[in-house]
C-alpha cells in the first residue's frame, strides 16, 4: 500500500501523467499528496492554515468564486457577529486590536481574506464537489467535483476534510397556496436590506436570530413587519451585567451546574426584557443552556426586536394555515394580507447529496453521528470541521484536532516514504554491475 501511495504521490507532481489524465479522460484526474478540504468558508479556512503551520501541504475546492461565500454572498447588510469577537477568531490570527467588539460583516470578511493570505491559502474556486467515495482497493478517497463549465476532475487524496458547514442549503418550507402568492416569497439569503421593501407589509417566518433582525431592519426602513413564532424561542438580551451574555454564560459554567446557570440567565433577563410571553414569545421549557446542548438550538440574542415587538412596530402572528393571492391565512383562522414573505426558516447540511459514506454522517441531517466534542473524526481518513452547532469556537477546537491528527500520519507516511526512496537509490543499477 506504501508504494501505491509513493506511486500516487509522485503522479502529483508529474506533468506528463497529469496531461495524459487531462486528455485521455473526459474527467481529469489530480492526485493531491495531502488533505483534500471541501469548503472555503471559515471552517475550511482554519483547516488549511493549521495544517499548514505543521507543514502539511493540503487542497481546498470551493463551489463558489470566493472564500466566505455564506457571509459574502447569503447574507444580509446590517449583520454583524452575533458572538463577542474573541469567541469568533479563527487559530493562530487574531482580530484586528481597532475591531469592535462585535465585527460587521465586512470586517470579519476583510478578516478572513487576511488570515488566507497569511497561510497562503488559494482555493480552488467554482468547483462543486460532487461526489466523493473511499476505495477501498486503493486506500484512498476518490472525490468528484463539476466546475462551471461542466468540466470534471477527480481528486484522489488519502484524507478527506469535510467543510461544507451547517449553512450548505436554504431550508425552504413547503405551505399551502405557495404558487398562488402574488409577492416576492425569498429565503433569508437573499435578503439584503429592508430598503427595497419600505412602506411594504412583510411577513417574516421564522424567529430565530436571523428573522429577529430582520425585522429590526425591517422596522429601521419604514415596512411594516410581522413575525411568525410557531414555537417556543429563549431571548436573551446580547449583554446583562455588564458583560456579553455568550462570554458571562461561559464563565458562570465554569463553577456552576448549567440549570442553576440558566436560572440565573432567566431571572437577569425577566428583569431586563420583562415577561417576553406576554408579547407572544413563549420559552421552552428547559433553560437556554440546556436546551442549546440538548437539541442545538440557539438562544436569540436580542439586539432591539423585542422594543419594537413591544411598541406594536413588529406585530406576533401565529403559524401560517395557507397563502392567497395576496394574503395570509393563519392557523386561527384570521386572514391578513402582505406585499411580501422572507423565509427566516434556517439551514441544512448538503453532505449527504455528495458524500457517499454513512458511518461517520447521519443521512437524516448530514451532521456527523458522534456528538459533540467527538464528531470531527472518522473512519480512514474522514474528516469533520465545523458541524458542532457551536459556531467559530467549534471550528477552531475541531481545525487543530483534525491538523495534529493528520501531521502524525503525514510523518509517519513521509518516514516510509523517506525509506522508501533511500532503497531505491541504493539499489545497484545494472549499469554498474555491467
Ligand atoms: C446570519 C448568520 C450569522 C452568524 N453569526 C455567527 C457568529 O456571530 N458567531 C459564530 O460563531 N457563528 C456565527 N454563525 C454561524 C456560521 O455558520 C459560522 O460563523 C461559519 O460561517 C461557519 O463556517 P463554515 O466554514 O463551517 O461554513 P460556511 O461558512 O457555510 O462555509 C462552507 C463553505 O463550503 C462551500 N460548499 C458547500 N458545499 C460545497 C460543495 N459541495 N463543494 C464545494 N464547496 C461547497 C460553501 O460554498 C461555503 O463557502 C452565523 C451564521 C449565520 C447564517
Amino acid at each position: 500500500m506504501d508504494c501505491l501511495r509513493e506511486i500516487q504521490g509522485k503522479q502529483a507532481h508529474d506533468p506528463i501523467f497529469i496531461e495524459k489524465m487531462n486528455t485521455s479522460a473526459s474527467w481529469r484526474c489530480i492526485c493531491v499528496p495531502g488533505p483534500l478540504i471541501v469548503g472555503a468558508g471559515p471552517s475550511g479556512l482554519a483547516t488549511a492554515a493549521c495544517l499548514k503551520e505543521k507543514g502539511v501541504p493540503s487542497v481546498v475546492l470551493e463551489r463558489s468564486n470566493c472564500i466566505a461565500s455564506l457571509w459574502q454572498l447569503k447574507t444580509y447588510d446590517r449583520l454583524r457577529l452575533h458572538l463577542p469577537k474573541q469567541f469568533c477568531e479563527l487559530p493562530l490570527m487574531g482580530f484586528p486590536t481597532d475591531f469592535p467588539t462585535y465585527p460587521i460583516k465586512q470586517q470579519f470578511v476583510d478578516y478572513l481574506e487576511a488570515y488566507a493570505r497569511e497561510f497562503d491559502i488559494k482555493p480552488r474556486f467554482n468547483e462543486t464537489v460532487s461526489q466523493a467515495e473511499y476505495d477501498a482497493t486503493l486506500g484512498f478517497w476518490r472525490v468528484k467535483s463539476v466546475g462551471v463549465n461542466g468540466k470534471g476532475t477527480e481528486y484522489v487524496c488519502r484524507w478527506l476534510v469535510v467543510a461544507t458547514g451547517e449553512n450548505a442549503e436554504a431550508v425552504m418550507p413547503e405551505m399551502e397556496g405557495m404558487g398562488e402568492f402574488g409577492g416576492d416569497i425569498r429565503h433569508t439569503s437573499l435578503y439584503k436590506s429592508g430598503e427595497e421593501f419600505r412602506g411594504k407589509r412583510v411577513l417574516v417566518v421564522g424567529c430565530g436570530n436571523s428573522g429577529m433582525e430582520v425585522c429590526l431592519d425591517l422596522c429601521n426602513h419604514n415596512a411594516k413587519p410581522s413575525l411568525v413564532v410557531r414555537d417556543t424561542v429563549h431571548v436573551l438580551p446580547r449583554e446583562m451585567l455588564g458583560r456579553s451574555t455568550f462570554g458571562l454564560s461561559m464563565w458562570l459554567l465554569k463553577w456552576l451546574p448549567i440549570r442553576f446557570v440558566d436560572r440565573l440567565l432567566l431571572i437577569v433577563t425577566w428583569l431586563m426584557l420583562g415577561d417576553t410571553a406576554r408579547i407572544g414569545l413563549d420559552r421552552p421549557r428547559l433553560g437556554p443552556l440546556e436546551l442549546k446542548n440538548l437539541s442545538g438550538k440557539t438562544p436569540v440574542l436580542d439586539v432591539g426586536t423585542l422594543a419594537n415587538i413591544k411598541s406594536g412596530d413588529i406585530k406576533v402572528c401565529p403559524s401560517i394555515k395557507r397563502l392567497k393571492r395576496h394574503a395570509v391565512e393563519f392557523v386561527n383562522g384570521k386572514t391578513e394580507n402582505f406585499d411580501a414573505i422572507i423565509l427566516a426558516t434556517g439551514y441544512k447540511s448538503n453532505v449527504p447529496s455528495w458524500l457517499k459514506e454513512r458511518e461517520m454522517f447521519s443521512e437524516k441531517d448530514g451532521y456527523p453521528r458522534r456528538p459533540f466534542p467527538n464528531g470531527w473524526k472518522g473512519e480512514s481518513g474522514l474528516y469533520a470541521v465545523g458541524f458542532t452547532k457551536r459556531g467559530l469556537l467549534g471550528t477552531s477546537m475541531d481545525a487543530r484536532r483534525i491538523a495534529e491528527d493528520i501531521e502524525r500520519c503525514w510523518k509517519h507516511e513521509a518516514k516510509h516514504r523517506m525509506a522508501f526512496t533511500r532503497s531505491l537509490l541504493q539499489q545497484p543499477s545494472s549499469d554498474s554491475s555491467s
